[in-house]
């Protein structure tokens, strides 16, 4: 049998990032579709800063292994079609997955940030 990403869900409370794809709670959106949810950080750490993730929840990307293929495939075709739309891909981008404590993942509620808009340093903090 095929297992399906559902039956993976983290049972947890609902994070802000559930309520914006519930459209419970207001947020910038720059793209979407029917995989994808991206919108700007409420606290831009550069000219350009989204956040993209999923319709199909996942805690972080540590859990990517349990679920399949297309949601992990759609969730990275998504950064890059919401890079395209902000139009930074000539100029480049940088796509950030804090995963964890010591990375200091704070939403457990799976996103990149596209982070864009101004040279960035290297490596990060
Ligand atoms: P993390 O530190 O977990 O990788 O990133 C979480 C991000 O979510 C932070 O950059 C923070 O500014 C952003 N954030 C937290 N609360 C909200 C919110 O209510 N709306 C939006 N748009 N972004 C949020």
């Amino acid at each position: 049998m095929r297992i399906t990403a559902s039956q993976y869900h983290t049972p947890m409370e609902d994070t802000i990032f559930d309520r914006i794809i519930a459209g419970e709670m207001d947020a910038d959106i720059v793209y979407e579709d029917d995989a994808v949810v991206a919108f700007r950080d409420i606290s831009p750490q550069a000219p350009i800063h989204v956040l993209v993730i999923p319709r199909n929840r996942m805690q972080s990307i540590a859990e990517a292994p349990e679920h399949d293929a297309e949601t992990i495939g759609r969730f990275m075709q998504g950064v890059a079609l919401a890079a395209r739309k902000l139009e930074v891909e000539e100029n480049g981008y940088r796509v950030v997955l804090n995963t964890g404590r010591d990375a200091l993942q704070t939403v457990p509620y799976v996103h990149a940030h596209i982070i864009a808009g101004r040279k960035l340093g290297w490596p990060p903090g």
